[in-house]
């Protein structure tokens, strides 16, 4: 059909090719495209890893006419095992090679895994057909598209020789100047040269997954805190002696009921008494208190009768009136833990429970390095909270909002300060901060203005910048750098995307650092109906500040008012950020009754119960 682009997905697996349903990355390429193109017509096919029957395959595509085929993405039999021959079935059937969009990807892979090394994809023109080879995995196939997504429209009016449609792409880039992101698409032949027609970010735009994947690569794990925590065996048993569980009177179970003598008074923290006892004789003891050695039975008091006090007030003689069991009600020796038993079975990186278990066993934590943590704002604009006001300067709240955050979640702000805009001080401030903390965590200064420096002043500092730009609303100009085991976390001024980044990128990096479990560091989400009648979407997914009721034990979201990332008035009664997916042309918008995952912000984050 006019004005359709023909794609044709070829998937190449053996497995894949004898039991069609084990295929995913086919349908997840197909999903994708139908995704980023509305006027895609899409064919495909899977395919043994048979280099014959590859390109025999590709040949027939790239010859195809009516519709003729634009582009060819291969999933799979791009490894090292002696079946991954695509790379050798596409290579021979190219007119051109396009080595560097095969290096551009290969380059973002890298980022979130050093396996991307091991895949030969290659990428070329066949005719005037653009044949990719992606790896094979579901993953891999996400990461790719994501990476070619911006560049495939371009690319294919090229191949396609469609110079008008081309000429309105640039113009379409140079009318957004400023606002490059908002077409969404990043052309090649204007992006990085930093001369003044260039006006888009040179970083590529990742993912939230993907940005998260690359933190867990590059951020080194300290295991001392799980390691110890793992290791760490019981020095003593709970109870250490055995333990009364109720009020009553210990006895030996040979005994019958009827009436016995009171010995003595047995109370918590008493030592255990040693001497024997008859049959019809007893202690009265307490909750807690050590049993006598020779007793092996206790009779709650609301089992028993008091027959007789002694003249000193004492008691004397009492009826007990249930027949005594051995063993009842005593708690023996390491009942709730034995001695050189684990401590932490499982890794627990809650201060409550560390603290509490270790002193159950007369023991603290010493020798734990707790992750170093300085602060950076930046902006001449800033004041401190405490300062007058002043003309054409704000009050500066993310330095006070990220060391709350830090200390909500149980960890410390070692250092802080706040920087003008200005290269040198920047930059020489990042690498004093450096020489005493793990982690920086800064805001402003990262994204296209002039007076924007962070990201040249780390690498001037000699920094990897991993990543620069997110797919996301808000925080797009997140970034994130690292130098050996030192990590910096660039957020976007506007406070409220500092807000979310934070919670979204620094909070999990610090927890992984500190030790944590992969599936614990991200905040804990959970699914939530919208309660909004419409919120028009975004193209960018969009973390929005909402508000938790609790309707006969269902989560209703309700978002909080304008959601502009400088205003910090979202935050007010915010228990979660919904996430919204991008807007396509099924789903210009969210609706009441959509149900969306929601990541927790606090603890008490149920606001009303209706
Ligand atoms: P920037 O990311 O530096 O371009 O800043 C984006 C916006 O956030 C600007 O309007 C800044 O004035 C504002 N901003 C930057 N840092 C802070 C801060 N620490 N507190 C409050 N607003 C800030
Ligand atoms: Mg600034």
């Amino acid at each position: 059909m006019a004005g359709e682009i023909c794609f044709a997905i070829l998937t190449i697996s053996d497995t894949c090719s004898q039991d069609t349903s084990k295929d995913r990355s086919g349908p997840r390429l197909v999903a994708l495209i139908r995704e980023a193109f509305q006027n895609a017509h899409i064919l495909s096919a899977i395919l043994p890893d048979e280099r014959e029957q590859i390109s025999d395959k590709l040949r027939q595509l790239v010859a195809q006419r009516n519709p003729s085929v634009s582009a060819i993405i291969t999933t799979g039999g791009t490894g090292f095992a002696p079946r991954d021959v695509t790379p050798e079935a596409t290579k021979f059937l190219l007119d051109k090679e396009c080595p560097q969009l095969a290096q551009y990807i290969a380059q973002a892979s890298l980022q979130i895994t050093k396996f991307a090394a091991l895949t030969r994809g290659v990428c070329g023109i066949a005719g005037s057909t653009l044949i990719l080879n992606f790896p094979g995995s579901e993953k891999a196939v996400t990461e790719c598209f994501e990476v070619v997504r911006d560049l495939l429209p371009h690319a294919l009016q090229l191949i396609g020789n469609e110079l008008p449609l081309v000429r309105r792409v640039h113009a379409e880039l140079q009318a957004t100047v400023g606002n490059a992101s908002t077409s969404g698409h990043v052309c090649p032949h204007q992006t990085g040269k930093g001369d003044d027609s260039d006006r888009n970010s040179p970083f590529p735009m990742i993912s939230v997954v993907q940005a998260l994947e690359v933190i867990f690569q590059t951020v080194q794990q300290q295991r001392a805190v799980a390691q110890l925590l793992n290791d760490f065996v019981a020095p003593v048993d709970i109870p250490p002696f055995r333990a009364s569980i109720k009020d009553g009177y210990a006895m030996k179970s040979t005994g019958f009921s009827g009436t016995k003598k009171v010995l003595g008074y047995i109370s918590a923290g008493d030592e255990v008494i040693v001497h024997d006892l008859e049959e019809d004789e007893c202690y009265k003891i307490n909750t807690g208190a050590p049993v006598p050695h020779y007793a092996d039975c206790i009779v709650q008091v609301e089992d028993t009768k008091l027959l007789k006090r002694k003249k000193t007030g004492e008691e004397d003689l009492v009826e007990i009136l249930v027949e005594p069991q051995a063993n009842l009600d005593i708690r023996p020796i390491g009942t709730d833990l034995r001695k050189g038993s684990k401590l932490f079975p499982s890794a627990d990186h809650s201060a409550v429970v560390i603290k509490s278990i270790l002193s159950s066993v007369g023991k603290h934590l010493t020798g734990v390095r707790k992750p170093k943590v300085g602060i950076i704002s930046t902006g001449s604009e800033l004041l401190a909270p405490s300062q007058p006001e002043a003309k054409g300067k704000i009050y500066d709240s993310n330095t006070t909002m990220l060391e709350e955050l830090l200390q909500y979640f149980g960890f410390e702000c070692a250092q802080k300060v706040v920087l003008s805009d200005d290269f040198e001080i920047v930059k020489g401030k990042i690498e004093e901060l450096f020489k005493s903390v793990d982690f920086i965590i800064c805001s402003g200064g990262v994204s296209m203005g002039d007076k924007d420096y962070i990201k040249p002043a780390l690498q001037a500092l000699g920094f990897t910048l991993n990543f620069g730009r997110v797919n996301m609303k808000p925080g797009k100009p997140m970034t994130f750098a690292s130098k050996q085991d030192h990590y910096f976390f660039g957020l976007p001024g506007n406070p409220v995307s500092a807000f979310v980044t934070f919670h979204l990128f620094v909070l999990p990096a610090i927890r992984w650092f500190a030790g944590w479990e992969r599936d614990k560091c991200e905040l804990a989400s959970l699914p939530i109906t919208l309660q909004n009648e419409s919120i028009a979407l975004d193209p960018r997914p969009e973390y929005v500040r909402a508000s938790v009721t609790s309707k006969n034990g269902r989560l209703y979201a309700s978002v909080n008012g304008s959601q502009m990332s400088s205003r910090l008035q979202s935050i007010v009664g915010a228990d979660v950020l919904v996430h919204l997916p991008g807007r396509t042309s099924d789903k210009p918008c969210a609706v009441a009754g959509d149900v969306y995952r929601a990541s927790v912000l606090r603890y008490d984050f149920i606001s009303k119960y209706e």
